[in-house]
Formats: structure tokens, C-alpha cells, sequence
């Protein structure tokens, strides 16, 4: 268990030179790109400095938060390899921590209890809205008299909590992507809420910019790496770090990932979860591979297919640009063809078995034999866009395939049929060699009386049922090895037009 530090006592670690950083996901769906990649960023800083990278679980949202969703989040970012330090910190079990806060916030009198009510703030905003003014809160009831207070519990009326925001301040902090940053309290909407609505002598569920100030200080933080779209949450957290009287960590505003029409990535663009990735025949290392690039340029010279613990040791905020990343496909297919035209086939043989058990394939005969299985990954490695992809092009060599159109019209060409039969004849009830293959089909083209493409052309028509695929004679020796060459031959020219 950690131990709970009081806030008051924890200065800011940032300036004894550790390097802590934190992933801090909400479980209210699955893993996202996003988040993935802000985990990436994280992971590749802490592991840069030698620091450490944490989890902390931001479920106070109970009605959004589930237990799957925390399990997609950590399986996640366990299988894209983005391992964590220390336990997962769960922030709904914190809530004590956060509520000490809040009360030193209202002690000091840099808080206090707001009891307008849902109505009162609704006609507000309609005000606001009528005369072109921005929406806030106005403050109504930051000066409240003891008179007043008294009426308003006396209603029974309940109450949130809200943070004074100097409408005079001016934040500023260097950002370590964005550079010198600034804002006006002014333009952070009003005193802010930082418990819900409860009865007035309660402390309410604590809101998200106290609670994670409060949990970053408890956790240590150094640096503070999250989306651009927090970039007015930190100026609200700056006030509440100085509120409460601890030195702020530092900060890093990554650029948001943006679709191909240039907007934030959203549920919308279809496939945003890490899992859907994987669904679709992504690998690990494409993936963490690209999701590194996506924002992050490497050092001139470095390429850009790289491994995290390669691009961990040079990673900088200097080479992180600040316009938003644009989602590149192309570029992510290309990286993951490189990653799996590098497998070793025993390994691409791994990964693609649960796959083709899934279809039904491999359990036994002689297509459940790992050697014939490797073989067949050295012959599909170099084609492969997806893993999936490994599925259909693996699909003639474990069912015979019925011809397509051009096939069909393949076995039908004049003397097609006749070097197909003298090459059954010549078949080898044993081994198959390369040079027996290749002697093979110069015997059957000399027997048949047709040219050798015509007879290379037909015979892959009748073995794989199409005129495109792989290395044909390395085809053919790994259909004989499952015994399925002469069977498609024998039904080929059973089919074939007498001539
Ligand atoms: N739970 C917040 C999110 O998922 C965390 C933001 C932060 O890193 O402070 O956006």
C-alpha cells in the first residue's frame, strides 16, 4: 500500500531531480489511441531519465467507470509493451485525501460553499447569454454574509463547493513542447466548482482539477505529460497547487491526433481503440512504433521503424512538434509489413497459429506439422500487409480452393490439360524437391508440347485456384508435403474440357 503523505508536507519532487511521471486514464471505455499514445510519450520520458512511470486509475466517475474497462486499459497497455511501476494508484480510493484538501481550501478561506441552486444558475447564463457575454459563473456567492448562509441552510438548500479564481491573475508556466504559456484567471469561467452538490454540512464528491492535483502531489509527480485538450485544466490546477501550498511538476502538452480531415480522432472515425488495432491484424511493435511517430520526430539518421527502448533513448520534448498529428494509414501499414516481413518465421508462425485455429485449420495432418507451418510463413512473410492477412492468403494451402473465373478460364486454354496430366504422371510419391520440381515441369512442357508458361500459368490455376499468389514452385513443394498436390491436380483435369 502507498502511504498517504499529508499534502502539505510533500514539496515538489521536480526539483530533487527525480523523474516521475503518471498515466492517468479514466476507465469509462476502452483504451483509446490517444491515451495510448500519451502513455507512450510518458513511458518513453521516464525510461529516457531513468524515472518512473505510473498508473494512476481516475474511476471516480461512477456511473461511467467499470471494472472491463480498467482491465481493457491494462491489458492494453501491457500487450503495446508500456510496462508501469509500482501498483496502479485507484483514485476512488482516495476520496478522504481529497476531501482533507477541500477542507483546507475552506479553512483557509480560499473556498467556500455556493448554494445557488440549478435554476438560479440557468437564469444566469441565459443573462449572460442575451448580452453577448461569454458564460461564467459570477460569483455570487463568494462574499455570502453569516445572515445569508444561515437563510440559505435554513431552506435546506445544498451546496458546492467552489475554488476562489483571481479574476487579476495571470498564470504562466513553461510548457516543455508548447513553449512560454499564459492565461488570464479571467478566462477560466468563474470560481470553480471543485465538490458536487450535497447537503451544506457536507463535502460533496470531489471533481476532477482537485483530485488530480491532490493525487499528483501524493504520487510524486515530476512532470505532467497529457493532450493539449488539458491545457486550461492546468491553469486552473496551477492555482490549486498554489493554494495548497506545493510546488507545481512541470508540463507537457503533447498535439492532439487528428483525422484525415484534420479534426480531433473521435469515436466517429470508426476504429480508435487499441484492441480494434489488434483486431485487425496490427502487431504490438507497428503500432507502438507508430504511435511514437505521431507527434514525435526521431533524430535525423535514426529511420523510422525503431523499437521503444531505441526511441527511449533518444526521446526529447524538443523533437515533439506542436501542431496536431495527422492519422496516416499508409504509414502505419507500411510499418507494420516491415515489422512482419522481419519476423523470423517460427515467430510469425506464433502469431498467426491462433488464427488459423480460429478457422478451424492446423489441428492435424500434415498441416499441423510447426516445420510445414514455418515454411508456409517463410513463403506469406513477405506479402503480408496484417496479420489477417495471413488468413486469406493462407486459405489454399489448408482447403482446396474452388477456382475463380480467370483460373477456370486457365485450365480451359488449349494444352493446359495435357501438361497438367504429364505432370501428375511424373509426381514423386515421396519427397518433392525444388530440383525436382523444376525438372518436372521441363519434362512435362517437352511431353505436352506447350510453352513453360502456359504450364506454370495452369498449374498454379489448378494448385491455389488463382492466377495470383506466391512463389509457385515454392507453393507446390509445401502442397505436396500435405499431400493436396496431386488430389487438385487429379480434380483439375477432371474438370478441365476434354480436349
Ligand atoms: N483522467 C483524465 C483523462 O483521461 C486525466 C487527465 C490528466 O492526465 O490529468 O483525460
Amino acid at each position: 500500500m502507498l502511504k498517504q503523505t499529508p499534502i502539505a508536507e510533500l514539496s515538489s519532487v521536480a526539483d530533487r531531480g527525480f523523474v516521475r511521471v503518471r498515466l492517468a486514464p479514466s476507465p469509462t471505455g476502452t483504451l483509446h489511441i490517444g491515451t495510448a499514445r500519451t502513455a507512450v510519450f510518458n513511458w518513453l520520458f521516464a525510461r529516457h531519465q531513468g524515472g518512473r512511470f505510473l498508473l494512476r486509475i481516475e474511476d471516480t466517475d461512477r456511473e461511467r467507470s467499470r471494472p472491463e474497462f480498467t482491465a481493457n486499459i491494462l491489458d492494453g497497455l501491457r500487450w503495446l509493451g508500456l510496462d508501469w511501476d509500482d501498483e496502479p494508484v485507484i483514485q476512488s480510493e482516495r476520496i478522504e485525501a481529497h476531501r482533507n484538501a477541500i477542507r483546507q481550501l475552506l479553512d483557509q478561506g480560499l473556498a467556500y460553499r455556493c448554494y445557488a441552486s440549478e435554476d438560479e444558475l440557468a437564469s444566469m447564463r441565459e443573462h449572460q447569454q442575451a448580452n453577448h457575454q461569454a458564460p461564467r459563473y459570477d460569483n455570487r456567492h463568494r462574499q455570502l454574509s453569516i445572515e445569508q448562509v444561515q437563510a440559505y441552510t435554513a431552506e435546506g438548500r445544498e451546496a458546492v463547493i467552489r475554488f476562489r479564481i483571481d479574476d487579476n491573475a495571470t498564470i504562466t508556466w513553461n510548457d516543455l513542447i508548447r513553449g512560454p504559456m499564459q492565461w488570464a484567471g479571467s478566462d477560466l469561467g468563474g470560481d470553480m466548482v471543485i465538490a458536487r452538490r450535497a447537503p451544506a454540512d457536507r463535502i460533496g464528491d470531489p471533481l476532477y482539477n482537485l483530485v488530480v492535483v491532490v493525487d499528483d502531489v501524493f504520487m510524486a509527480i515530476s512532470h505532467v505529460i497529457r493532450g493539449e485538450d488539458h491545457i486550461a485544466n492546468t491553469a486552473k490546477q496551477l492555482l490549486l497547487y498554489q493554494a495548497l501550498g506545493v510546488t507545481a511538476p512541470q508540463f507537457a502538452h503533447t498535439p492532439l491526433i487528428l483525422n484525415q480531415e484534420g479534426k480531433k480522432l473521435s469515436k466517429r472515425d470508426g476504429v480508435t481503440s487499441i484492441s480494434d488495432f489488434k483486431d485487425l491484424g496490427y502487431t504490438q511493435a507497428a503500432l507502438v512504433n507508430y504511435m511514437t511517430l505521431l507527434g514525435w520526430s526521431p533524430p535525423e539518421g535514426m529511420g523510422e521503424r525503431f523499437g521503444l527502448e531505441e526511441a527511449a533513448r533518444v526521446f526529447d520534448f524538443d523533437r515533439v512538434n506542436k501542431a496536431g498529428a495527422r492519422f496516416d494509414w499508409d504509414k502505419l501499414n507500411w510499418l507494420n509489413g516491415q515489422v512482419l516481413h522481419e519476423l523470423p518465421p517460427s515467430e510469425l508462425r506464433q502469431q498467426l497459429l491462433p488464427l488459423w485455429q480460429a478457422e478451424g485449420w492446423a489441428g492435424d495432418g500434415p498441416t499441423a506439422d510447426p516445420d510445414w507451418q514455418s515454411n508456409l510463413c517463410t513463403l506469406l512473410g513477405p506479402s503480408l500487409t496484417k496479420l489477417v492477412d495471413g488468413v486469406g492468403q493462407a486459405t489454399a494451402f489448408f482447403l482446396t480452393p474452388s477456382p475463380d473465373d480467370q483460373a477456370l478460364a486457365q485450365l480451359a486454354q488449349p494444352g493446359a490439360a495435357a501438361g497438367l496430366a504429364a505432370v501428375l504422371e511424373r509426381i514423386p510419391a515421396d519427397e518433392l524437391t525444388a530440383p525436382m520440381a523444376q525438372q518436372i515441369l521441363a519434362e512435362a512442357t517437352t511431353a505436352a508440347g506447350i510453352k513453360k508458361g502456359l504450364l506454370m500459368k495452369s498449374l498454379r490455376a489448378a494448385l491455389l485456384g488463382s492466377l495470383q499468389g506466391p512463389d509457385l514452385a515454392e507453393s507446390w513443394l509445401l502442397l505436396h508435403r500435405s499431400g493436396a498436390d496431386r488430389p487438385r491436380l487429379v480434380e483439375a483435369l477432371a474438370a478441365a474440357p476434354s480436349p
